[in-house]
């Protein structure tokens, strides 16, 4: 057996068995075992009979006198003596009739289950009973306990994976020999029979060390080799002009924060320089980062080189290019905003092409199918890239291709990715954080709502929208794969007009919709001829609509923390306040997650926090965690991240490493693949 191999292969994987496994995403031997257990049972203290007590427990003995025999309404009863060198119990097992047939007289089993005393008698009911002969894994020893999903219990994912490790002969590493001594890491094998069936809780220890520092040195591997190549290309530098930087924040009409200097002094120092800059801005939703992103064009302008700046959506891309015309206007330079966008006519699209190709157009702004364009744009100096938090190898390369050079690079996120994610995560791009907020800004009033008090927050938002406000409703995405989404959020927008929001025009925004329906809707929310917009989460990231003060979050515990936090930002951006609803779908007491909302305005407090109670799944999205695969690292452990930091950037020095190990290599091309995750 083979670890590239399906587990359709492995003895005792039927298609039933195998689609309950793809449906978990494991497809493969190596996947299933990297399918590591939540958590372990501790049930490897056996107790002589004589001296158990009712709870939990372990026992070693045989069985005397199984029968079995179905009783009134159907249900059938086996019933059994064990009996060790000290003393005898009841055993009873309901609705398995192949107990009685199935376990032997004669032999040792270990029995391990839930004791009670019933009427005066000790009994054990449904235990897990396993041959001491054989190899248990359900009893008499530490029992890993795997995330169930319909029908895949955990009984049977241990019996799996029981097999396969008894029959895999070597399973590849991708840590070199010499890395593996040096930081005395136990082998891969061995580090997955412990994950799996460990003896000790040390075992487990030591199986985490090695599974968790061989994820972090491929990861910080495959980004310092991209490092490396980037520093490497050339780019033509943008020389800093300070005058124009200085009368551009005059004109301002609010002043910079420090982070904002502090970030814009960073990309401008990076730009100057004959290589291509690779930076990302995380800022907070309305940390404010288009002004920084238009002083890094205006410079770029200055020099004569073209931007291409890209937004998500169609949308946000209008309203980019009307921010960048406003900024531009009083250094002059606003003609040289041009929109491409998808929904412009074949005139428009002409007009906008002969500008860029002429060099007029210095500002292109569009949507990230900019790059798809068949654009001449031979003097692209910088490329920013809005809300995505990198800018994958085969965007690099197309680009290149494109360009015939390599421009700078900026990338702009509202995730907040915590600092040691970041580093580990992103180590082939430098990292600005815009950590303060303009001065001026009221925090949102966050509230979580129980279901039953749902219309004493509908009437408050009845007021608000009486006093000319509107407000989002957003329904959780309950499974993308089906139309399940869209009938939540066209039926909640029913019921809102039929009911608590009758007088009210009520728009609907979802992902099925087509690009442009979606732009109509939101633009009619936006000259206000919707009051109130239920929307999937596909509302718009980034979209500034001053006018809109209310935020409901229907389901909030299916969203995470970054989530909703990103999604408040959506309101209290001017001087109106913001109010932002969590309405929950029962009366039941809301999650300590959900309750530091209400408490703290910080995304990066909030985003850490998920970190600690979810893992990077909760700020990432599931799909997008998968493509991180830091399954086993504790983003708290610093050790460990320390020496696989270590080890990596070691590794990077020496070439040979990556010819003769094949499965690193492949890894690292796996990984650099990983493009944006947005
Ligand atoms: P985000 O970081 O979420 O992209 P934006 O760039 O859209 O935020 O900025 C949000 C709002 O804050 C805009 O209206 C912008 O003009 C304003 N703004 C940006 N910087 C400042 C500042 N230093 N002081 C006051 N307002 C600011
Ligand atoms: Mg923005």
């Amino acid at each position: 057996m083979h670890i590239s191999d399906s587990i359709e292969t492995i003895k005792g994987v039927g298609d039933a068995l195998a689609q309950k496994f793809h449906n978990v995403g494991v497809k493969t031997v190596e996947d299933l075992l990297s399918y590591y257990p939540r958590r372990y049972n501790d049930f490897s203290h056996i107790v002589p009979i004589a001296k158990m007590r009712p709870g939990e427990v372990t026992l070693q003995g045989t069985f005397k006198q199984i029968t079995g025999r179905y009783v009134r309404g159907g249900l059938h009863i086996t019933e059994a003596v064990l009996s060790d060198k000290s003393s005898s119990v009841r055993v009873v097992w309901f609705n398995q009739p192949y107990r009685s047939a199935g376990t032997k007289t004669d032999e040792e089993y270990y029995v391990s289950g839930m004791l009670d005393l019933k009427r005066g008698r000790m009994v054990i009911t449904n235990p897990s009973c396993e041959l001491v002969s054989d190899f248990p894994v359900n009893t008499a020893r530490i029992i890993p306990i795997y995330r169930e999903v319909k029908g895949l219990k955990s009984t049977a994912i241990r019996k799996i994976i029981k097999t396969v490790l008894t029959s895999i002969s070597d399973v590849p590493s991708t840590i070199p020999a010499e890395i593996a001594r040096k930081y005395k890491l136990i082998n891969r094998k061995q580090a997955l029979g412990y994950i799996h069936f460990p003896e000790t809780l040390h075992d487990v220890e030591r199986a985490k060390y090695r599974l968790g520092f061989e994820e972090l040195f491929e990861l910080i591997l495959a980004s310092t080799l991209l490092r490396n190549e980037v520093v490497h290309e050339k780019a033509i530098p943008i020389p800093f002009d300070r005058k124009v930087a200085q009368k551009f924040v005059q004109e301002l009409s609010f002043t910079l924060t420090d982070s904002q200097r502090a970030t814009i002094w960073e990309i401008y120092q990076d730009m100057a320089k004959p290589h291509p800059m690779n930076r990302l801005v995380e800022g907070d939703v309305g940390a404010g980062k288009t002004v920084v992103a238009a002083m890094a064009a205006l410079m770029t302008a200055h020099a004569s080189l073209q931007t291409a700046f890209m937004a998500p959506t169609e949308l946000l891309a209008r309203q980019h290019a009307e921010t960048l015309y406003q900024l531009m206007l009083p250094l002059g330079q606003q003609d040289g905003v041009v929109l491409l966008v998808g929904s412009m006519n074949a005139k428009q699209k002409k007009a906008a092409y002969q500008r860029i190709a002429s060099g007029d157009a210095l500002l292109i702004v569009g949507t990230h199918a900019l790059l798809q364009e068949k654009l001449d744009m031979h003097s692209l100096g910088l490329v920013i890239v809005d809300e995505q938090h990198r800018f994958g190898v085969e965007q690099r390369k197309a680009l290149l291709k494109k360009v015939g050079h390599v421009p700078h690079m900026l990338t702009m996120t509202a995730t907040p990715i915590p600092r040691s994610l970041a580093l580990t995560v992103y180590g082939e791009l430098d990292i600005s954080i815009i950590r303060q907020k303009p001065k001026d800004r009221k925090p949102i009033v966050t509230k979580i709502i129980k279901h039953s008090y749902a219309p004493d927050m509908y009437e408050d938002i009845n007021s608000e929208l009486a006093r000319g406000r509107q407000a989002f409703v957003v329904c959780p995405l309950i499974d993308p794969s089906t139309s399940m989404a869209l009938k939540s959020a066209s039926e909640v927008q029913k019921q809102l007009q039929q009911g608590p929001l009758k007088q009210w025009k009520i728009g609907l925004l979802h992902g099925r919709m087509k690009a442009d329906e979606k732009t109509a809707t939101m633009q009619d929310f936006i000259n206000r001829k919707l009051d109130v917009l239920v929307a999937t989460t596909v509302i718009e990231v980034g979209v500034d609509i001053p006018n809109a003060t209310v935020m409901v979050i229907q389901s909030p515990e299916r969203f995470g923390l970054a989530q909703i936090h990103q999604l408040r930002g959506r309101v209290g951006r001017s001087e109106y306040q913001g109010y932002c609803y969590l309405l929950l779908d029962d009366d039941s007491a809301p999650s300590k997650r959900l309750r530091a909302l209400e408490q703290s305005a910080d995304g990066f407090r909030l985003a850490e926090l998920d970190l600690q109670l979810r893992g990077p799944g909760a700020i990432y999205g599931r799909q997008q965690h998968g493509a991180l695969d830091l399954r086993m690292v504790e983003l708290t452990d610093t050790s460990l991240i320390k020496a696989a930091r270590e080890a990596a950037l070691a590794c990077a020095q020496k070439h040979e490493y990556l010819l003769q190990y094949p499965q690193l290599q492949e890894r690292i091309t796996k990984l650099q693949k990983v493009i944006h995750l947005n």
